[in-house]
């Protein structure tokens, strides 16, 4: 069925190619037949040319159709033929491997797709399993005399597949782009975080950020303050290029005079980031000073601007300048984005140095009021101290008993005003930073037992045993025997007022490494896990009612850690509740280690 349609498609009606193909048999009879040879001769003649012509038409015309089946056949598209109803009437080799199956089981079967003329559409097909996708052209055509469509099919599936697969390509590196921009971001931020908190220090702050900025995002950067008096000062600068450092660094510390109008002292005022992707002639001279300053900028090269605000607490405290030299590089909104992340944590980082410096000063005038209290108490306590010291000597005249009494518990109390005052006075000495360090050779056994001197008749007053454990040969150390002496006896007052009963102990040891340590254990209340760390903090006792039961200050520790930092030392604690505790001081600067610990006899 489908040889003889093909003949057919669209160009040569069935009935015309039949009736062509009839016209050629009878060429053969045309002899035999009666009325030709009867004809007149002019007549026959005209007959046989018209004859000849036919034939030769009907022969070119065979020879189209053939050529056209056989364009149809190889043609390099897939043709199907649907019929008015819309079934297939005529499918071509392409078509049948695009669709699958064979002819005879295509042919007469609903093509199944919308023909919509002259347009091309994309179809979704299924050939034998696999998804392919075809786009298909329709004609309305006629097929055996009736309306009919012809549809070419191109099998576009690898195209597809590779359009598809350039765009995951571009979209693969589209992420990528996206996705190394915002590890660079991160990384931009991570590192401009640590590098902002690195130190407390104002002035270090307002660097580190000026180098931050210049780190892989701008050519140059300015960091400007708001001064007490509202003035804005460029204080730090930064380049990229060291060698360039000097240039930029000529500009720190001028004032932006106050009634231009500096992009800065814009952005100060209106606390809105700004950002020049172009700089304008006008925006550039309205930030040049001088002729000094223009000529720096000219050198450096100004082409892009992003001013940030840097706030904290609701208050401007300065400003960010960041400036591209390079023509190509432009900022852009992304860029100000980055640069409002950095400033967000560059105003934190300088609010926390301000907070830090304003704290320091507070903390310098508070060491300073004790320092000085405690030192003028202490002259008019000495007084009373050495007075009734006289008295109780008898001097001027000998006192009756009641009177010796009640003078004995004056110079107790004295002598607790004066451990106080000497407390105090050692804490503000050492927060103030005035306590200084005087090395010199001694032998720790020796300061061991001045602080016993101090200590026992404490512990024996107490009703503690008190033991002092010290090698048989000196331990020479290079270090302040008097902070040294300051450190144990706090340690061993300390120990009596923690301890109701059993003992305290001192062990003094050589160790490895040039170093030496001395124990001070006792059998006392001990100190909960949890308080470890807290004892040393100044002013912290485990439990506020021990302060007046014990009249101590919670300085003790304090002062012991700040000395024992101050001659190179360690101390720590070890000690369960209800079980006594063991402060270890570790000292360095051990002259002649002849006797390691295990040698030593307990
Ligand atoms: P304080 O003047 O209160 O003794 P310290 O700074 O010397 O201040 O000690 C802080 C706190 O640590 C004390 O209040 C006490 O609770 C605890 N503490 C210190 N030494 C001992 C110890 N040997 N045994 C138990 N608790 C101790």
């Amino acid at each position: 069925m489908e040889n003889g349609a093909g003949g057919a498609i669209g160009v040569v009606p069935p009935d015309a190619a039949t009736e062509a193909v009839t016209v050629e048999h009878p060429h053969e009879e045309r002899n035999h037949d009666a009325s030709l040879t009867r004809a007149p001769a002019g007549e026959i003649d005209a007959m046989r040319k018209l004859q000849h012509e036919l034939e030769r038409r009907t022969r070119a015309l065979e020879r189209i159709e053939a050529r056209f089946r056989d364009v149809i056949e190889r043609n390099a598209d897939a043709i199907v033929v649907v019929d008015g109803q819309g079934l297939i009437r005529f499918a071509n080799d392409r078509a049948i491997a695009l669709f699958g199956g064979t002819r005879a089981v295509l042919i007469g079967k609903p093509f199944g797709f919308p023909l919509v003329k002259d347009e091309t559409t994309e179809l979704d097909l299924l050939t034998d399993g696999a998804p392919r996708v075809a786009e298909m052209r329709v004609v309305e055509s006629e097929w055996e005399g009736r309306t009919a469509y012809i549809a070419s099919l191109r099998d576009v599936t690898e195209r597809k597949r590779a359009e598809q697969g350039a765009r995951d390509l571009i979209r693969e590196q589209a992420a990528r782009t996206a996705a190394e921009a915002s590890a660079k971001r991160f990384r931009f931020l991570s590192e401009s975080g640590s590098a902002l908190t690195s130190s407390l220090n104002y002035h270090a702050t307002l660097a580190a950020l000026a180098r931050v900025c210049v780190t892989g995002f701008a050519d140059w950067a300015e960091v400007y303050a708001v001064e007490a008096d509202g003035a804005v000062r460029r204080l730090e600068t930064a380049h990229c290029e060291p060698a360039r450092a000097p240039l930029v660094g000529a500009l720190r510390g001028a004032a932006i005079p106050p009634k231009g109008s500096h992009p800065v002292l814009a952005v100060i005022r209106t606390r809105t980031p700004m950002l020049a992707s172009r700089l304008s002639p006008e925006l550039r001279a309205s930030m040049i000073v001088d002729e000094g300053h223009e000529r720096t900028v000219t050198e450096l090269g100004m082409t892009s601007l992003i001013v940030i605000p840097m706030i904290a607490r609701d208050r401007v405290l300065g400003a960010i300048a960041l400036f591209s030299s390079d023509p190509r590089r432009r900022f852009n909104a992304e860029d100000l984005a980055l640069a409002e992340d950095v400033g967000a944590r560059a105003a934190l980082a300088v609010d926390n140095a301000l907070l830090y410096e304003e704290a320091r000063r507070a903390n310098q005038t508070k060491a300073d009021f004790l320092a000085v209290v405690s030192h003028d108490l202490r002259t008019p306590l000495n007084a009373v101290m050495g007075y009734a010291e006289l008295l109780a000597m008898g001097i001027p005249e000998p006192l009756p008993e009641a009177a010796r009494e009640r003078l004995q518990r004056i110079r107790t109390a004295a002598g607790h005003l004066l451990y106080l005052l000497d407390e105090l006075l050692g804490f503000a000495r050492l927060e103030a930073g005035r306590e200084e360090v005087h090395p010199r050779e001694v032998d720790v056994r020796e300061v061991v037992r001045e602080m016993e001197a101090v200590i026992e008749p404490l512990a024996a007053s107490a009703g503690l045993a008190f033991q002092v454990d010290v090698p048989a040969a000196p331990v020479r150390v290079r270090t302040d025997p008097d902070k040294l002496r300051q450190i144990l006896v706090n340690l061993g007052a300390n120990a009596v007022k923690y301890t109701p009963r059993g003992e305290v102990r001192v062990v003094l040891r050589e160790q490895a490494a040039n170093r030496v340590i001395i124990r001070v254990s006792d059998t006392g209340i001990g100190i909960a896990p949890e308080h470890l760390d807290d004892i040393f903090e100044p002013f912290w006792q485990v439990n506020a009612g021990q302060r007046s039961a014990n009249g101590g200050t919670g300085l003790g520790l304090s002062v012991v850690r700040g000395l024992v930092r101050l001659i190179g030392g360690e101390v720590s604690v070890e000690s369960q509740p209800g079980n006594g505790s063991t402060f270890t001081v570790a000292i360095g600067g051990l002259l002649s280690s002849s006797r390691p610990e295990e040698r030593t006899a307990p």
